[in-house]
């Protein structure tokens, strides 16, 4: 455990440098001296969009510590997943459409309920599905189905995206994991957290999440849940 801090403190320092450099850089720049209205007002974005990947950064670090940490408990309650479900696939609908990327449910017609933590489940499913757009190709498709049995849920979400090579697929719960794909076309939204995060999350619950992905195909996450 006292390893795996380590390994995060270091982690976490490495990937500030690089946002930290960039402001710096770009305020130097600015300030160096008269420049005109439209090269201060690109230098703001600039500063702006890395500050805000910083806030992502820090936001998931202290999420991440918080799960680590003997604190971590679930609020567990009886909820309805299909409402969750079709509340947060109402959240990516916007992202999609500006994409041009249709989104399918088949979802089961009599309400599927079970006993989770519903603020976390809540957040496991937009990291999911925002990935399936994030790496998902202009007018692709996504398409979710939930079943359930006496037991158990299972969620699947698969996407015709980019897709994760085989060599990388190992990888993508490790924390701070990016593929160089995910670095040129999520450009600053991508993290490297997200997936840690929602396995740990899954876990908690001791449930399981499973990746299966085809290079330049797509992808498919698989999560089953105890009812
Ligand atoms: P982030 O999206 O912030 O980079 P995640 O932890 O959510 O971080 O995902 C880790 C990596 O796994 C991503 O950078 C990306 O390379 C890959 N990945 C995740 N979901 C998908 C997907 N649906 N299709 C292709 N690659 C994905």
């Amino acid at each position: 455990s006292l390893r795996r801090q380590i390994r995060l403190t270091a982690d976490a320092s490495h990937e500030m440098r690089t946002p930290i450099s960039v402001i710096l850089a770009t305020s130097q720049f600015a300030l160096a001296k008269e420049r005109t209205a439209e090269v201060y007002q690109k230098s703001f974005r600039t500063c702006a969009d890395t500050a805000q990947h910083m806030r992502q950064l820090t936001d998931s670090l202290l999420e991440l510590s918080e799960i680590d940490s003997s604190k971590f408990t679930l609020d567990l309650e009886k909820h309805s997943f299909t409402h969750d479900l079709v509340t947060t696939i109402d959240l990516i609908k916007p992202l999609a459409k500006q994409r041009q990327i249709s989104i399918r449910a088949d979802l089961p017609d009599d309400d599927v309920s079970a006993t989770y933590d519903s603020q976390r489940i809540r957040q496991v499913l937009l990291n999911l599905l925002s990935n399936a757009v994030k790496y998902n190709n202009d007018g692709g498709a996504i398409h979710i189905s939930l079943t359930a049995n006496e037991t158990h849920l299972n969620f699947i979400v698969r996407d015709n995206g980019v897709g994760i090579s085989e060599e990388n697929l190992p990888h993508i719960f490790d924390r701070f994991f990016r593929t160089d794909k995910a670095r040129t076309t999520a450009k600053g939204s991508s993290v490297g957290l997200g997936l840690s995060i929602t396995k740990s999350i899954v876990d908690a619950h001791k449930g399981t999440l499973l990746a299966e992905s085809w290079e330049n195909e797509g992808s498919r996450f698989t999560m089953t849940l105890p009812r």
